[in-house]
């Protein structure tokens, strides 16, 4: 029933919660859960047929940010794009930290040209206005790969690999751009 789906979302809701989840700088999902919440999203993608995209988000230069600016700046930094970032998808979709300064956005039920769309909202968002920390105006910028589910498939790992090579391609392409594998 409604219901007993209702308390068992729930419990595993709290069962999450209850070991780390959330990366402690950003608020977003840490890479273990990322990989979790995707793995489930593409499996229930796969049995309905639906497309999926997955989205890696790469911040350029962002070593200079830190030479520039400080490291505290640097941490204000990856806080704002998150938010902003966050601000754009749907509820259902998976934002996680990755790595260091990388993010991935698992897209359920998105088709490719959908998700290009949507990375470069992302990447016209965050170009668009400087972002102000601690004072300081910095011009922040992303590049992006996207990578759509094959059919049939339902891991995360191949998914993400196909993104990463297209973000790679993205900066050799001069950065602050969108590149579909
Ligand atoms: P590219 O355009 O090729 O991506 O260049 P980049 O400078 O962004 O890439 P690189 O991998 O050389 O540097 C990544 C930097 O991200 C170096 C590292 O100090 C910084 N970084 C990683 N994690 C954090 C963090 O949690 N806080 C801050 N402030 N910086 C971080
Ligand atoms: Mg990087
Ligand atoms: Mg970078």
């Amino acid at each position: 029933s409604g219901a007993m789906m209702l308390v068992r979302h729930a419990q595993q809701r709290a069962q999450l919660e209850r070991r780390a989840t959330l990366d402690g700088l950003t608020g977003v999902w840490n890479r273990r859960t990322f990989l979790e919440l995707s793995a489930r999203a593409l499996a229930h993608d796969r049995r309905l047929r639906l497309p999926s995209c997955l989205l890696m988000i790469d911040i350029d230069h962002f070593k200079q940010v830190n030479d520039t600016y400080g490291h505290d700046v640097g941490d204000a930094v990856l806080r704002e794009l998150c938010e902003r970032t966050q601000g754009l998808l749907r509820a259902e979709d998976v934002l996680g930290r990755v790595g260091g300064e990388e993010f991935a956005a698992l897209l359920p039920g998105t088709p490719e040209d959908g998700a290009r769309q949507v990375a470069e909202r992302i990447r016209e968002t965050i170009a668009s206005g400087n972002f102000l920390c601690s004072g300081e105006e910095i011009p922040v910028r992303v590049s992006i790969g996207v990578a759509e589910r094959a059919p049939g498939e339902a891991d995360v790992e191949p998914l993400m690999q196909r993104a990463d090579m297209a973000m790679y391609a993205a900066k050799r392409a001069g950065r602050n751009t969108v590149v579909s594998s």
